[in-house]
This record gives structure tokens, sequence and C-alpha cells, in this order.
């Protein structure tokens, strides 16, 4: 049974956020139409659609917040992208952060890049002078036949126009990489345009998530029928190990395996000077025995 729930419930935020003040902004996903997520379509046994709220009781929630005494802690503006909504609305929330909770180190939030593509530079330097920190958007691929596939909306081009309109506007970009979402039959190609968007965007920030086909999901339907085939946790690493290699010399983003879904928790600070090292520990998880039989990870919540 699924119920509806209001846009005032959150229903995810990034593991990095975990112990943050989590100010619900948006309901919902705008978009919503991505084969593989199933985040507001149902998967949790909940449905959420998309809303933007009232800019009072998004206030509100900031007042009570401060009447707790909850300072000094990171804020991550909630709701599937935030960053749909009017800049000017946004902004009078991030000022209304930065009065009323006294020493946030951050504020965040999710982004689509078809939302940044429709603001302006003047709007989205607006939204940094504000203090808005960093912003966390899928990539999830840089193949445009990979993202076509999976209906997220956007291409290649597009994906790496509105990365550097964030980071042009002085506002921190972290990107999440879906591996696996390219199935056998893409898996070159994912690799290969995946390193070549990373490498023109140069992120502050990107982060690996392995594909993982949950019920209620599109793509769920494509894989018991073998339409799509998924990879092994030896191919995911594999094709971790092949888009580092193929990263340009310029990129100096952080990287992480920060996520449940993940076959192992490589990070690294800075990849250009990490890039070796990174390579011959995923080497060495690809050359283990345990690892090239290993099953994958059943995961029916994320
Ligand atoms: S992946 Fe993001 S953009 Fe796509 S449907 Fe899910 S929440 Fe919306």
């Amino acid at each position: 049974m699924t119920i509806k729930i209001p846009p005032s419930e959150i229903v995810i935020r990034p593991p990095v956020e975990a112990y943050s003040v989590l100010v619900p902004v948006t309901g919902g996903c705008s978009w919503n139409k991505c084969e593989f997520c199933g985040t507001y379509k149902g998967m949790y046994g909940i449905i959420q659609d998309y809303a933007i709220r009232p800019l009072k009781d998004v206030l509100s929630d900031i007042d009570s917040f401060a009447e707790k005494n909850y300072h000094g802690y990171p804020v991550f503006l909630a709701g599937g992208n935030p960053t749909s909504a009017p800049t000017d609305y946004l902004v009078k929330i991030i000022k209304y952060v930065r009065i009323h909770l006294k020493n946030v180190p951050r504020i965040s939030c999710y982004a689509k890049a078809l939302d940044i593509l429709r603001k302006s530079d003047e709007e989205l330097k607006k939204l940094s002078d504000a203090g808005l920190d960093i912003v966390y958007m899928g990539l999830e691929s840089g193949s445009s036949i990979i993202l076509r596939l999976m209906k997220k909306g956007t291409n290649a081009a597009s994906m790496i126009e509105a990365g550097h309109k964030i980071l042009n506007a002085g506002i921190d970009l972290s990107l999440y990489i879906l591996l696996g979402l390219g199935g056998k039959k893409y898996s070159q190609e994912h690799v290969k345009e995946t390193a070549r968007v990373l490498t023109e965007i140069n992120p502050t920030i990107f982060r690996f998530r392995t594909l993982n086909i949950l019920p209620g999901t599109p793509l769920w339907e494509k894989w018991k029928t073998e339409e799509f085939k998924l990879l092994s946790p030896l191919e995911c690493l594999k094709e971790e190990r092949d888009i580092i290699a193929n990263l340009g010399e310029n990129v100096t983003s952080e990287v992480y395996n920060d996520h449940i879904s993940n076959y192992c928790s490589l990070e690294s600070a800075n990849i250009q000077e990490d890039r070796e090292k990174f390579i011959a520990t995923l080497n060495s998880y690809i050359n283990d025995p345990r690892i090239q039989s290993l099953p994958r990870k059943n995961l029916t919540r994320m």
C-alpha cells in the first residue's frame, strides 16, 4: 500500500547531510521521469507530488529550529529539486537561514540541470551571494545515449553547461555518477563519456553510487524482461577504475564512494594527486578472488 505525503515530509537527503538541519523547501520532483528512480513514485511505500512549499511555512520551520538552538550545523534545503523554485523565493530562505541560525558552516540542496539552465547567471550569483554553498546534482552518466534511455531529461552538453554555470556563480558542485547505468550493453560508452564530461566540468566533488534496481521503478520491468542487464560488483568496480583512468589531467575533484550501494569506500581529497593510488587500490579489489565471486547487494531500500 502506498500513501501520499505532504511536501513538508522529507523523503531523502545525501548521506553527507545526515547530521544537518533539514529544511523542507519543495516536495517531490518536478521531473519524476527517470527510469531508475522510484524515490517519489512509491518506492518507499509513499508518493509525494511536486510542490513548492509556501514561504511562510518554510520560514516558520527555520524559526522553530532557531528556538530549539539548532545553531552551528550545516543546513540542507530539502526536496527533490529546490532549484526549480523561483530565485527570489530561494534567496529569501537562504538569507533567513543566515540571519536566524548562527554559525552555519554550509547551506546546500539538490539541483537538477534543467532547473539550473533555466536560471540566468545573475540569478545563480544571487543564490551564491545569499549563501548557497554547494548543490548536489545527478549527472548519473556523461553519455547522451544513456541519459536519453533513462529519461533523465538532459544530455551531456546541457550537463556540462549547467555544471559550468554553477561553478562560475561561485557555488560548489557535487555530481553523482551511477555505476552500471548503461547496463552491459553501454558499459564502455558510460565509462568513456562520463570521464569526458567530468573532465569538461572538473566539479568540486564527484560521488559514485551503484545502480540497484528497485521494485516500483520503470527500469525494474526492463530488467525483469532482460531488456536491461545489470553489471556484477566486479564489473561496477572496473567501470569506476576506468572512469578514473580516463579522466583528463586537469581534474582536481574530491571523489567519494559514500553510499550503501557501493562495493568500495575509496575516497580522495584531490583525484589529480591520488589517481595512481586510487586505480592501484581498485585493481587490488578487482584482482581479489573474493570480489570476483561477490554477489550483488540485494537492497530493497536505499
Ligand atoms: S533521479 Fe532526480 S530528477 Fe530523476 S526522477 Fe529521481 S529525483 Fe527526479
